[in-house]
């Protein structure tokens, strides 16, 4: 196959895009404790490990590295919340 055909072939692959762990938690929330998580996120004067002992403690299992990834957009979520 060459490369045009290969790219082509992309158009036919299943989107596998999905949230990471920390989009999925924030989808899930209600509006205003989602609202709340955000402003936290966007905060960074607050560490990834007192955010991840926060959601831990409301039974939310997400850990530091997940939450460092997601607020460098260097995560699965099509766009960062
Ligand atoms: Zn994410």
């Amino acid at each position: 196959m060459n490369l045009s055909e290969q790219l082509a072939s992309l158009h036919k692959q299943p989107n596998n895009r999905r949230s990471c762990l920390m989009g999925t938690i924030l989808a899930k929330l209600p509006d205003t404790d989602r609202k709340a998580l955000v402003e936290v996120l966007a905060n960074r004067s607050i560490s990834n490990a007192r955010i991840s002992a926060t959601l831990k403690a409301n039974e939310l299992v997400v850990n530091e590295t997940t939450i460092g990834k997601h607020r460098n957009q260097n995560c699965s979520c099509d766009v960062a919340q």
